[in-house]
């Protein structure tokens, strides 16, 4: 079996991190696409028990199925809005809908009528980066006539950074300075523009709340820059078999991978079913006994093969599993050797083997809240 281990006691270091950083400002948590792949339920608990208090989802059911696990002060949002008819549902999730355009706002206006009573919404707009939220004629609109949030008690004002994880660029001064504009022209409430990237520029951009992501689950939240995070995931893959190939001999569909020196391949119970990338075929590796052991030939779809030819026998006979994630290959090497994000490895991982989760330790666990 692959063996996915997730450290929440790393994960509860992070949040911690963040959270003394950017002080006096809040961390949130944000527990989308199932915590990053990894599980919503455990990793939203983790960081309750470190302390967060306010959690971001981006659809009404992960609300949903998050919402029974949580304790009442826990506040849950809904980062893409409301879709039509999904208004009662995010009532009784007790969840706050990010209201991104006007069709959102009156939507959760009426949902407010039918209920009787106000109800909690977070404003986001557009600074710049042209994705989600309301465009700054429709904040004006907004502002001209504050009837149309008469029902909606605005308890957030938000906004998303595009180059959060660019610290050089011009651009994050530019969409501050933008979100400081807009937010003046809506009711005054809490303020929040930064992902992890954005915890990580000056404190003029952590606002009330910051909202990081990737790096509590261990991500390099800026590039170019030591990544100052704790690694939360392990993947280690089993080795089904091992052979010796002589020189000239293909390795994999296609028989992509010819050598012209005799090698020795091993072949790894885990491929692209399970979420690694097919992208990753002839590039990147596998570490064996912490020998690099490069990926030879197509990535399978329950399948590896690597070279181990550099590892001494001995210690392949005697090693089970292949590291894919851990000490030595970090989820953002190998995004980098895939062309993608550390985002995409983490969410792509299915849960068709086993995984294991390391609690958090009591120790630990008693200095949550601080
Ligand atoms: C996903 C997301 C975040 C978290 O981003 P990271 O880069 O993972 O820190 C924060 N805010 C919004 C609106 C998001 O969509």
């Amino acid at each position: 079996m692959a063996l996915l281990t997730i450290d929440l006691n790393a994960l509860a270091a992070n949040y911690r991190t963040i959270a003394a950083r950017v002080a006096p400002a809040r961390a949130a948590g944000v527990v989308k696409a199932d915590g990053y792949g990894l599980g919503a339920v455990p990793v939203a608990d983790a960081l309750y028990r470190a302390g967060c208090r306010d959690f971001f989802v981006a659809l009404t059911g992960e609300a949903h199925a998050l919402r029974p696990t949580l304790p009442a002060d826990a506040r849950l949002f809904v980062l893409n809005g409301i879709a039509p008819g999904e208004e009662a549902a995010l009532v009784d999730a007790d969840a706050i809908p990010v209201l991104n355009c006007p069709a959102d706002i009156a939507r959760w206006g009426a949902a407010a009528r039918i209920n009787g009573r106000r109800l909690p919404a977070a404003l986001q707009v557009d600074s710049g980066m042209s994705r989600l939220g309301l465009a700054p004629a429709e904040v004006a609109a907004i502002a001209a006539d504050p009837r149309l949030l008469a029902d909606i008690d605005v308890v957030l004002v938000m906004s998303h950074l595009a180059c959060g994880d660019e610290p050089g660029s011009a651009a994050n001064e530019a969409q501050r300075a933008r979100f400081d504009e807009l937010a003046s022209m809506l009711p005054h409430a809490p303020r929040s523009l930064a992902n992890s990237g954005g915890s990580f520029l000056d404190g003029g951009f952590h606002g009330d709340l910051v909202r990081p992501g990737i790096a509590l689950y261990g991500g390099a939240p800026q590039e170019d820059r030591p990544n100052p995070m704790r690694p939360v995931v392990a993947l280690d893959a089993r080795i089904v078999q091992w052979r010796d190939v002589p020189a000239g001999t293909g390795v994999g569909y296609g028989l992509t991978s010819v050598a012209d020196h005799d090698r020795r391949i091993a072949t790894l119970s885990y491929g692209y079913a399970d979420g690694w990338p097919r992208m990753l075929s002839n590039r990147g590796a596998a570490y064996v006994a912490g020998v690099r052991a490069p990926i030879a030939g197509r990535v399978s779809m329950d399948s590896i093969c690597i070279d181990v030819t550099g590892v001494p026998l001995d210690l392949l006979v005697a090693t089970p599993h292949a590291e894919l994630i851990g000490p030595h290959q970090t989820i953002d090497r190998v995004a980098a050797d895939a062309g993608t994000i550390a985002y995409e490895i983490l969410t792509s991982l299915r849960h068709r083997h086993a995984r294991r989760i390391v609690a958090l330790r009591e120790q630990e666990d008693a200095t949550c809240g601080s």
